[in-house]
């Protein structure tokens, strides 16, 4: 059984909150240099990226109980059973990202 993690971009502050919550739970640093990178990296399991004022989420699947989702305080992101599923995707991202 995998999980996918659900991401609503409609809802998302950017905030940031799931990245520090990642970075948390696996025990890597996180400060506002790291938070200002916007890419993934073995540091790095998950990140918000900013365009044009708007906030998308690039992350892993990593964690069948992820800190990520109890962090979001707008409820942009949801854990999901993804029977035979190895992806996460993202809901409501604009299709040019
Ligand atoms: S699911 Fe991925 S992004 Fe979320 S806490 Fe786990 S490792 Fe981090
Ligand atoms: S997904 Fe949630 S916790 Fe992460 S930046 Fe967006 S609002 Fe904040």
């Amino acid at each position: 059984m995998a999980y996918a993690i659900l991401f609503d971009s409609t809802k998302c502050v950017g905030c940031r909150n799931c990245e520090a919550a990642c970075a948390e739970k696996w025990k890597n640093p996180y400060n506002e240099e790291i938070a200002a990178e916007e890419k993934l990296s073995a540091h790095k399991l998950t990140a918000v990226q900013t365009k044009g004022g708007r906030f998308v989420r690039r992350m892993c699947m990593h964690c069948n109980d992820p800190a990520c989702v109890s962090a979001c305080p707008v409820g942009a992101l949801l854990s999901v059973c993804m029977p035979g599923s190895c992806c996460a995707w993202s809901a409501a991202t604009p299709s040019n990202w």
